[in-house]
Formats: C-alpha cells, sequence, structure tokens
C-alpha cells in the first residue's frame, strides 16, 4: 500500500506515539506543536531538590503498552513502578482517612463502609443488568450493584481519581468499559470479578512512573522523532486542498495525504467547524474540568511521614480537595535528597470554584485541607502551583453516541482523523494503546485491512 504523507498536530503523549507508530512502520510523519516542548499535559521538573509533576503523577499500564513503547526507545531500564508502600490507598469518608483493604472482600471487615452498606453489598451476586441500549450513569450502575452508600463512597472515588468528575453525569459505559463489560458478561459484579481471578490470576498492575519523571516518555519520543517534530506552529486551518489536505498556521501552510488532530476536543472543534460543523458541536460537548495541582514540599521530612499512595475525597464529603497523592512515598525517587512531597488537586465537576482561587488563597485552603484530613500543621518549605483550566475530558452519558457522530462524519473527510485522551481513554496508557491501534488501522505492519 502507498505511504502517505502523514501530518500529526499536537506533541502531547497521543500525537508522539501515533508518529512514532507510523514512522516504524515507515510512513513519512510531520509533528506540529503549537509550544515550544513535547509532552502536553505531562511535563516533569527537578525544583528545589524535588521531582514535581504539572498534570499526571503516573500511569496505570495494564495492557502493556508504555512497557512496550519504553522497550522500543530503549528507556525501558528508566521505568520506576510505584512503591509497596503505595498499594496501601486511603479515602476520607466519615470523617475520618481510613485505609482500603489489599482485596476487595476484605472490604467486609473494614471500616471503610457501616455495617448495613455492608450487608447491601451481600446483595450484589442478584444484581439485574441494567436495560440494553441505555447509556447509564455511573451513578445509576454502581446504586444497582452496589447500593447507594459504597456507590457514593467507593465508586466516586475511583472515579475522581481518573476524572475528578460527576458520578450522576458520567457514562459508565465509555468512562468505566470493564465494568460495563463485566456487567454485560456476567450480570454481576462479583461474579464476574470471582470469574476473572479464575482465568487470569497474578497480582494487579502497579503504578509507575519514569526515571527523572513522566516526561522522560514524551521526551524520548521527540528525541526518537528529531526533525519530524516542528515546534512552535500552532495550526490553524486544517482543509481540503484537490484531494489533499492543507494544514494551515500564521505565515505558513504544507500539504499532506492525511492529517490526524491529536489535541484537546476544544481546539480539533475549532479547527473543524469551518469544514464541519457536526463534528466540531460533538467534539465540544467534550467538555474537560478544572484542575489546579498545588505542590507542598517539607525538608526535612514530615514526621510522621503520610505513607501509601494517598488519599481520596468522594464529594459526600464535601471537602475542598479531591484528594492528596503521597508523592514521595509512592515515588521515593521524586525526593531524592529526601524530604517529604505531597501533590493536592483541587478542582473537578464540583469544585471549580476552589480550582480558581487566587495562589495565596489557595495554598490556604491547601494548608487547612491538610490539616484536617492529614493532621498537618508545618508550614511547608516548598509551594508550586499548576493550573490546568482544562485538565481533565469528561465521558459523559452520550459520549459513545458522540464518538459514533463523529465516525459518520468523518467518513466524508477521507484520511481526517482523531485522536487523544478526549475518546477513548483519559490516562497516559490509554492515550498511548489508542495511538498505537490507530497507527495499526491505518498504515497496519502485517495482515489486517488498510482504512482511512
Ligand atoms: C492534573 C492532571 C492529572 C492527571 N493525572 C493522570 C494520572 O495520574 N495518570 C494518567 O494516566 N493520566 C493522568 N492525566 C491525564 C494525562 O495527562 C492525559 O491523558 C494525557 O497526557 C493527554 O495527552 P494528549 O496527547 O491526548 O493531549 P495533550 O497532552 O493535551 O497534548 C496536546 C498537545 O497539542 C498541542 N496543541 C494545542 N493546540 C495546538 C495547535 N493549534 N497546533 C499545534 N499544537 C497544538 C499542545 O501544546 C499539546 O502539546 C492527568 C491530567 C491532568 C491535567
Amino acid at each position: 500500500m502507498p505511504l502517505l504523507r502523514t501530518a500529526v498536530v499536537g506533541a502531547g503523549i497521543s500525537g508522539l506515539a501515533l508518529a512514532w507508530a507510523l514512522r516504524s512502520r515507515g510512513t513519512p510523519v510531520t509533528v506540529f506543536e503549537a509550544s515550544d516542548r513535547v509532552g502536553g499535559q505531562i511535563r516533569s521538573w527537578l525544583d528545589e531538590g524535588f521531582i514535581l509533576e504539572a498534570g499526571p503523577n503516573g500511569y496505570l499500564d495494564r495492557e502493556g503498552a508504555v512497557g512496550r513503547l519504553a522497550e522500543q526507545l530503549g528507556i525501558a531500564e528508566q521505568m520506576r513502578p510505584a512503591s509497596v508502600a503505595a498499594d496501601r490507598r486511603a479515602l476520607f469518608v466519615r470523617g475520618k482517612v481510613r485505609f482500603l483493604p489489599a482485596k476487595p472482600p476484605e472490604l467486609l471487615g473494614s471500616d471503610i463502609v457501616p455495617w448495613w452498606a455492608k450487608l447491601r453489598l451481600l446483595l450484589e451476586p442478584f444484581s439485574r443488568r441494567g436495560p440494553v441500549g441505555v447509556d447509564e450513569s455511573l451513578g445509576q450502575f454502581g446504586r444497582r450493584h452496589l447500593g447507594r452508600h459504597v456507590t457514593e463512597t467507593l465508586l466516586d472515588a475511583v472515579q475522581t481519581g481518573i476524572f475528578g468528575g460527576d458520578l450522576e453525569r458520567l457514562s459508565v459505559r465509555a468512562a468505566f468499559p470493564r465494568l460495563h463489560q463485566m456487567e454485560r458478561s456476567h450480570r454481576s459484579l462479583l461474579l464476574a470479578a470471582k470469574a476473572m481471578r479464575r482465568t487470569a490470576p497474578g497480582t494487579p498492575t502497579r503504578l509507575g512512573s519514569f526515571e527523572g519523571g513522566l516526561e522522560t516518555l514524551p521526551r524520548a519520543l521527540g528525541t526518537a522523532l528529531g526533525e519530524a517534530v516542528r515546534f512552535g506552529v500552532r495550526v490553524r486551518a486544517v482543509e481540503h486542498a484537490g484531494g489533499e489536505w492543507q494544514v494551515g498556521w500564521d505565515g505558513g501552510a504544507s500539504r499532506f495525504q492525511r492529517v490526524v488532530l491529536a489535541l484537546p476536543p476544544r481546539i480539533s472543534a475549532e479547527l473543524l467547524r469551518p469544514l464541519d460543523p457536526s463534528i466540531a458541536s460533538a467534539l465540544e460537548a467534550i467538555h474537560a474540568v478544572p484542575i489546579s495541582v498545588v505542590h507542598f514540599g517539607w525538608r526535612p521530612a514530615l514526621t510522621p511521614e503520610p505513607a501509601g499512595f494517598g488519599v481520596l475525597v468522594p464529594a459526600r464529603e464535601h471537602r475542598r480537595v479531591l484528594g492528596i497523592i503521597f508523592a514521595s512515598s509512592a515515588y521515593p525517587f521524586r525526593a531524592p535528597g529526601g524530604g517529604t512531597l505531597l501533590t493536592t488537586l483541587v478542582g473537578g465537576a464540583h469544585g471549580a470554584e476552589w480550582a480558581a482561587l487566587p495562589d495565596a488563597e489557595l495554598v490556604t485552603l491547601v494548608r487547612e485541607e491538610l490539616r484536617l484530613i492529614l493532621g498537618i500543621e508545618r508550614p511547608p518549605d516548598l509551594v508550586r502551583i499548576v493550573r490546568w483550566p482544562h485538565a481533565i475530558p469528561q465521558y459523559e452519558v452520550g459520549h459513545q453516541g458522540r464518538l459514533d457522530a463523529i465516525a459518520t462524519a468523518l467518513r466524508s473527510h477521507p484520511r481526517l482523523l482523531l485522536s487523544g485522551s478526549a475518546l477513548r481513554g483519559p490516562g497516559i496508557a490509554d492515550c498511548v494503546r489508542e495511538s498505537v491501534a490507530l497507527a495499526d488501522t491505518i498504515a497496519p505492519s502485517s495482515s489486517s485491512a488498510p482504512a482511512g
């Protein structure tokens, strides 16, 4: 098959992984990036002896996509799994930090949920399946299986850790496809989990990062792609041009046979509105919640030092933070000279007004919450704030319908494609997996049929 000259717009992990996968298959690629760096939301830096992360703190590589990419790039030995201590995860529920048991069945013996919510859990194996063809919210789905209390504590904490979203608005099918699939195949989540443990026993995947922080991965991709990445080019137009695609920016334009937009959905929407308003509207409906990331560092370390992965705070607790990551406990290499590093996330679907507070008020808020949740009185020695007005795209009820509508509309625009965290997985590992899968469909390395 002919090798089509391809433009990838956006050098976040999605665009980079796609460009790398396409180039590995012999496709000539140019990546256009508006900023002067690769990585997009992934940014790590050394600051007063702490390795700080602007956005994500780790990846969960269930399918091994990140590991395979790291192998190909020759950086596998720089992969750093989270510490064993990070297997301990806590929730702030009923006014107190409570640790989750290591295995779900042990929940019945823990103090995470009250006795009556545990009794309700015993009914889970008798749960009904949801109605076919109805895109259910995570809240509805959870209440049917787990009862209201467990849904508003445990399930809400899980979604908070990934989406910072609203239980009643997220689509279970789009946001948690594994849960949806478990119900489809076994009706009951507990029965499905039991069957899965029988067919695929083993230890659960641990979160991971890289020596030097997560940015090690996109930087290695940027280095491998070399001159193929063009920095400081903010693409402003994508137009049909005599059977090809013209990509335009201030003061320039270039033609390609294929274009992939690996951008936040609101930016893809802006670019595509003149071409196809229906695609633009569907993309615009995938809105993102704001998050402010607040790093506090202490040197010497706090005593006692918070140990574990961190604490997630369900919305029903009415606190002003989404969660606190015990960064130096989960990733000891991030405090190489010793010390304690805690990362607090503020904002999400229920906390936009907290995320938008001015710096001084935000720091006061985080200090008050750390005092209340973890009993930390000591003022931090390092304070850094990173603001994300559009942090995490929300896969709300109707998400799959929007993706289907986009796919249908894209048929009228051959060799125009979309990628990125707003579509089929909000995490780093999802972005890598989806980019490699996209490369496989448009430039198959072996036998699969070409498309796009
Ligand atoms: C606060 C926060 C915490 C997170 N925590 C985690 C976590 O713990 N684990 C996890 O797996 N994931 C986490 N994520 C999600 C993860 O970071 C993203 O899924 C992933 O980095 C998105 O990559 P992307 O390439 O799809 O998009 P982006 O990283 O947004 O990349 C888009 C790129 O396009 C460029 N661009 C924009 N407009 C233009 C234009 N017009 N022309 C050219 N270039 C343009 C941008 O500069 C950017 O480089 C978190 C995200 C945030 C914000």
